[in-house]
């Protein structure tokens, strides 16, 4: 099976690969998804205490949320498909003590073997980076047990968006590297809705992320004009 077969864009893999060393350090070039994460497990927790859940992390990079929903007492598996990624993860939780299992997969190889295999699926920043993310979206789904939950977010795409993230994040405040992310792959919510629901989850909540470049700090918001999450469940079979 060729890249594009597989849903990959392998120059984004490569981006990530070569930005590997950097995953864990709060001040560099991933420093947007550490000061997003406590908020982002947060929504999570309010839906789903995630104490003694099998959760599955979708492109989960250097574990940034693997580990901290591990954290929180999940049996967490993290799969990604840049290796270097990984490995910093691996590492990495040998110093935080934690007990992910990451895995080289893609979400459709996963959910091949693993149909409805976990409580709760955890996709994201990702489908921005994805030739076909509403494959991604079905893998998800599959992947999850009746009733479970699946949480996704990405990046809006209008107007505003484009000046926060990419010309404001990546140009004027530098937060994240330039080429980090591209107009063209950024999703509307409703596509998102869209594609979950030919996938047969259902729509629970949303949530918009917001950043104060004044006091370096994002909060959550109602507002999906930009950054936002969204969360799913699967009907249980009885429904
Ligand atoms: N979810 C993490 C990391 C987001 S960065 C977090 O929010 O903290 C996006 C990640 O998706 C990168 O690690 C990249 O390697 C991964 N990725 C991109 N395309 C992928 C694919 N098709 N399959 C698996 N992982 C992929």
């Amino acid at each position: 099976m060729n890249e594009n077969q597989k849903n990959i864009d392998s120059d984004e893999i490569k981006k990530f690969d070569n930005l590997a060393s950097r995953w864990w350090d709060p001040e560099g070039d991933f420093k947007p998804l550490h000061q997003i994460n406590p908020l982002r497990l947060d929504y999570i927790c309010r839906h789903n205490d995630l104490k003694d859940l099998k959760v599955v992390d979708i492109g989960c990079g250097g574990g940034i949320l693997s580990e901290a929903m591990s954290k929180k007492g999940a049996f967490v598996t993290g799969v990604d498909m840049a290796e270097k990624a990984l490995n910093v993860a691996k590492l990495h939780q040998i110093e935080s003590k934690t007990t992910v299992d990451y895995r080289l997969s893609t979400a459709e190889e996963l959910s091949a073997s693993k149909k409805e295999g976990f409580d709760v699926v955890t996709c994201l920043e990702m489908l921005e980076h994805v030739p076909q993310p509403a494959d991604i979206i079905k893998s998800c789904a599959d992947l999850v047990k009746p009733g479970g939950s699946v949480y996704f977010s990405t990046i809006n795409k209008n107007l505003k968006s484009f000046l926060y993230a990419i010309v404001g994040a990546e140009h004027f405040l530098k937060l994240l590297p330039i080429g980090t992310h591209e107009y063209s792959k950024f999703i509307k919510p409703s596509e998102i809705d869209t594609w979950a629901r030919d996938s047969m989850l259902e729509l629970n909540d949303s949530v918009g992320l917001a950043y104060n470049p004044i006091f370096e700090k994002y909060s959550l918001t109602k507002n999906l004009d930009v950054n936002y999450m969204m969360h799913f469940t699967k009907p249980s079979s009885n429904e």
